[in-house]
């Protein structure tokens, strides 16, 4: 069988051999963009002549590619593709299905610079930030095809006499996958790759800004010889395209990752009763986060500075897990402050193509102007420390922010409690270990959470209290590693489903207890 599940190693950009083979591969990328995606449904491939233009966001001139945009007909049409193709695949021995996607995983890791190129295109990530999302890509795509095989082994029961008791897992039907920009195709693989290797259909929808590299997960599939409507691509609006997809009868789940109120909005929906619904859809939701990294007394400033900046700036502050909350006990306030601020100060913002650039742009005009919204915010609730001018610098469109503290946030106030979700950190201060925890929780949200600290009491007081799905102690509280820190949030941060952990699949299955009595 399968060798044991390993992560995929991370490379070293400062060493010679990477730098080269990346440099290698943004130029390779180059000379493939502004090509032509289409829909796909089953084997058919669907031009539909409403166009979709993804760009560089950093580099606004530069076409990614042009995405056919899907229709609610096409919506309808994908699902009768993947109905078709869901008893051949369910009934496909799970050992198969899970070659086909470590066979995909295979392509993925020897082209990997190949995909962190186009995500440097088209999503904006730094050098490192790219290959770790390719990186996770490949380890969803190992872990899941495992995953599988585990779940479809017989699940032990208690023996009654005179009879034989078993309990088997069985795929749902046709779901759909929804997708966000910001691990365009890490979350966007491990999202399909766990709906297919147990047993599922799938309708696939990801952002519109990120169109491309989803097109090209969709050709590895068709690389690795994935049998035509397992996966069928509907690119297009969330109103129009996600609509149809969440309102479809027949749909009997929904793998979300997202924003909170799109997310709450599918939950509506799937839970709307209608008489040709033939069982609950259910809701897999991934959403926003409102992050905290408390730093207790007595910690090392220099230390946590480094945490905290690498969570609240790496890729432009747009992940979920980011920090966008510093919450410092007072002793250690100014110091921390000062250190981070440092830090911050140092990031190079520009174009991601560039080895030495640590920032790119924020994805597009709407969250530019979300971000800029807050910092115009930000001025009449806090103490602007660092940034905060409109830093639209590039000469060629870009939407670059370079890195933003406001500092004496207060815990209740729209910067410290809301989704910004780019370069802003609020710094609040906290006057004992407990207060700062409490200010923590005080959101709505619930993702992930760090706390630097030196006292053993108050670290297990925060594995404790601290209401969130991923704790991190000591250290930043960004980059989960697939089966390493399983990854899903309480709270309004979703349906705390842990994806690449060992319960996920579980989510993709429905159980069905045997009993025979002889
Ligand atoms: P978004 O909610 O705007 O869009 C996500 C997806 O939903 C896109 O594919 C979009 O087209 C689709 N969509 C929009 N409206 C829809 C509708 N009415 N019906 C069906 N689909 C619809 O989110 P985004 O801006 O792409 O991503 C950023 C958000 O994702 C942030 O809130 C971030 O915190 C969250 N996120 C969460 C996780 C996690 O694991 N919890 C991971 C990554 C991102």
């Amino acid at each position: 069988m399968f060798s044991v599940f390993q992560n995929e190693p991370l490379v070293n950009f400062t060493e010679d051999n990477p730098k080269q083979r990346m440099q290698e591969a943004l130029t390779l990328v180059v000379g493939k963009l502004g090509k032509s995606y289409p829909v796909v449904i089953g084997k058919e491939r669907v031009e539909t002549g409403h166009i979709n233009p993804s760009r560089n966001p950093s580099r606004m001139s530069q076409l990614i590619g042009n995405v056919s945009d899907a229709s609610p007909e096409l919506v309808d049409r994908a699902f009768e593709s993947a109905h078709s193709a869901f008893p051949s695949w369910s009934n496909t021995p799970v050992e198969t299905r899970a070659r086909y996607l470590i066979k995909a995983a295979a392509i993925m890791r020897r082209k990997i610079y190949e995909y962190s190129a186009w995500l440097v295109y088209e999503a904006g990530k730094s050098w490192p930030e790219a290959y770790a999302e390719a990186a996770e890509a490949v380890d969803f795509l190992e872990f899941y095809a495992r995953e599988a095989v585990r779940w479809g082994q017989p699940h032990p029961t208690t023996q009654f006499p005179g009879e034989e008791n078993e309990v088997s897992y069985f795929p749902l039907g046709v779901g759909g996958v929804i997708a966000p920009w910001n691990f365009p195709l890490a979350i966007l693989a491990g999202m399909t790759a766990a709906a297919i290797a147990a047993g599922n259909t799938v309708l696939l929808k990801p952002a519109e800004q990120t169109p491309v590299i989803a097109a090209k997960f969709m050709e590895l599939l068709d690389a690795a010889s994935l049998p035509a409507g397992v996966v069928n691509f509907i690119p297009g609006p969330g109103e129009t395209v996600g609509e149809a997809m969440t309102g479809h009868p027949g749909i009997t789940f929904v793998a979300f990752t997202g924003s909170k109120d799109v997310g709450l909005h599918i939950n509506q929906r799937l839970a709307t009763p209608n008489p040709e619904k033939k069982c609950i859809p259910r809701a897999i939701l991934e959403m926003g986060g409102k992050d905290a990294i408390v730093v207790d007394e007595n910690v090392n400033p220099d230390i946590a500075a480094d945490g905290i900046v690498a969570s609240a700036f790496g890729f432009q502050g747009q992940k979920c897990s980011a920090c966008s909350r510093l919450i410092a006990h007072t002793k250690v306030y100014d110091a921390v402050l000062q250190k981070v601020v440092e830090k911050a100060a140092k990031l190079v913002v520009g174009d991601p193509a560039d080895a030495s650039t640590n920032m790119g742009a924020v994805i597009d005009a709407d969250s530019y102007r979300k971000i800029m919204s807050y910092i115009a915010i930000g001025r009449s609730e806090g103490k602007l420390v660092l940034g905060g001018e409109d830093s639209n610098t590039s000469n060629d469109g870009g939407y670059f922010v370079h890195p933003t503290i406001f500092a004496d946030v207060a815990p209740t106030s729209r910067l410290a409690q809301e989704e910004i979700f780019g370069p802003l950190l609020s710094v609040i201060r906290a006057n004992s270990f407990q207060e700062a925890i409490s200010i923590a929780n005080d959101t709505q949200y619930g993702l992930t959470g760090g706390v630097y600290s030196n006292s053993r009491e108050n670290l297990e007081y925060a594995r404790r209290e601290f209401q969130v799905g991923n704790l991190y102690l000591n250290r930043k509280c960004t980059g989960a590693f697939v089966d390493v820190q399983p990854f899903g949030g309480s709270k309004l941060s979703g349906t705390n489903s842990k994806a690449g952990g060992r319960q996920y699949l579980g989510l993709f299955l429905q159980g069905k207890s045997v009993c025979e009595r002889w």
